[in-house]
């Protein structure tokens, strides 16, 4: 008897173990491909994928979103919003502006003034179309921030080495009109009006740009709910703890966090953490951080090759990774990205391994 019961308590606790698996989100970021659809759903399926990250230009290919369709996998699409280089190249006005007075640019990252109430709205309108003509399951907002070039920022950084933005005259008139705070008259030059915000009201300056952020992700969440009440929103965010470089996930991105979780469905930290010199245990810290500020579904992206980092990410430390990304609180993986995971049989077998 005691045999057939623990036979019976076995089944059951196996089946829990799969159903709640089940429930985990497992997603690829993808932004282009140029081979067979059809093979492509089945190499999801079969390695236990069930939600894609997709471009715009990707999920407007008719054949991608019915085979998605019929294979019951969600489709997210990957919205970038202030980070548009093409917008910038048409309007270079439109830069941001860091604390040294200079564009907020360095190498590829190139970022927008977040204040800018026309750029605001055409991006509004944009995603309103994406939802409209594509019908998406969810949208991922990426970008959603100010500026940093956070791929490149190592363990040893100080605060006050990061790039603060935006000082353009824009942001500087909104400031002041939103927090009463009057920029002495004596400051010409940008440089020394950024310095003097941040030596004398750091607080209400970071507290302003986060609410500069959050609002955009609300009025975005918002205009796509009107149009389809049950799309899911993502928050693409930069993976630094609460206190990580002092506070930077506030004072330099803007992101806050616990007021962003308010208007989404998913927050997904970009946990690199091969890019930004961390080991696989630091993933998990990054989750556990991100919950307790939160409280939400928290579904970490990890990477799957090396990138900017001359040194290979081996399987091993692949291995790792993916099994510290699906512990508690998180409730999934996005793999970032599917070309590189495509590539390589080997991680493929242990994402299957790890899934099963
Ligand atoms: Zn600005």
């Amino acid at each position: 008897m005691a045999f057939f019961v623990f036979i019976l308590f076995g089944l059951s606790q196996g089946k829990a173990d799969e159903a709640a698996k089940n429930n985990l989100m497992v997603g690829v970021k993808i932004y282009d491909y140029a081979g067979s659809f059809p093979n492509l759903f089945e190499g999801w399926r079969s390695l236990g994928i069930n939600t894609a990250f997709v471009s715009a230009s990707l999920e407007s290919n008719q054949e991608f979103r019915s085979l998605a369709k019929k294979n019951n996998i969600p489709t997210f699409i990957i919205v970038p919003i202030f980070y548009n280089a093409e917008e910038l190249e048409k309007r270079p006005d439109l830069s941001a502006i860091t604390n040294e007075g200079k564009k907020a640019s360095e190498d590829w990252v190139k970022f927008v003034c977040p204040t800018r109430e026309d750029y605001r709205n055409q991006r509004i309108e944009y995603v309103k179309n994406l939802v409209r003509e594509l019908n998406p399951d969810g949208i991922s907002l990426d970008f959603i921030r100010y500026f940093v070039f956070w791929e490149m920022v190592y363990p040893d950084r100080t605060l006050n080495s990061l790039p603060n933005t935006c000082f353009d005259s824009h942001c500087l008139e909104e400031f002041q009109k939103a927090t009463k705070i009057k920029i002495p008259q004596e400051l010409f030059v940008t440089s020394e009006k950024a310095k003097w915000i941040i030596d004398n009201h750091l607080q209400e300056w970071t507290e302003w740009k986060c609410q500069v952020i959050a609002s955009m992700i609300k009025a975005l969440a918002e205009e796509a709910r009107k149009i389809k009440p049950d799309i899911k929103i993502n928050v693409h965010a930069v993976p630094w703890r609460r206190d990580d470089f002092g506070g930077a996930i506030k004072i330099i991105a803007g992101q806050d966090l616990a007021q962003i979780a308010a208007y989404t469905d998913y927050i997904s930290p970009m946990c690199y953490h091969h890019m930004v010199l961390r080991d696989p245990a630091w993933v998990h810290s990054v989750v556990e951080d991100v919950y307790n500020l939160t409280h939400g579904q928290i579904i970490p992206s990890i990477q799957v090759k090396e990138a900017y980092i001359d040194k290979e990410l081996k399987l091993s430390e692949f291995k790792d990774a993916l099994v510290e990304a699906l512990k508690p609180p998180s409730k999934g993986v996005i793999f970032w990205n599917w070309d590189t995971l495509e590539k390589s049989p080997e991680k493929k077998e242990a994402v299957k391994a790890a899934l099963k």
